[in-house]
């Protein structure tokens, strides 16, 4: 498997979530790698009194992210590295399968 080591500024896959009705499904967007490592939250539990506890992990693969969608950027949170490409996660472009392709005109454009 092809996999880089990890450095601010590769181009990685982020896997959006896609929309809640489902109208937009999840979909590989190219993005920037701006930090690496992180903590994650695996577990928030509520105390009320506004406490909380968090658990965390710290995860050298996690990667804030540049996110470049065709219509704007946005800049994501540290998510996981996840080769399957769960939603709201990132993983290398070259590996998933996911590729997106130009759509194909549906009318010949050659003729003049
Ligand atoms: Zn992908």
């Amino acid at each position: 498997m092809f996999a880089p080591s990890l450095a601010i500024g590769r181009v990685v896959h982020y896997r959006s979530h896609g929309s809640a009705d489902g109208l937009h499904p999840p979909a590989c967007v190219a993005a920037d790698i701006t930090a690496v490592g992180a903590w994650l939250t695996t577990n928030t539990t509520e105390h009320g009194d506004g406490l909380r506890t968090l658990d965390q992990h710290w995860d050298n693969e996690a990667c804030a992210l540049a996110v470049r969608n065709p219509n704007g950027l946005f800049f994501a949170a540290p998510c996981a590295h996840d080769e399957s490409g769960e939603p709201g996660t990132w993983h290398w472009p070259l590996t998933c399968g996911h590729i997106p392709t130009a759509p194909r005109p549906t009318e010949d454009l050659t003729h003049a």
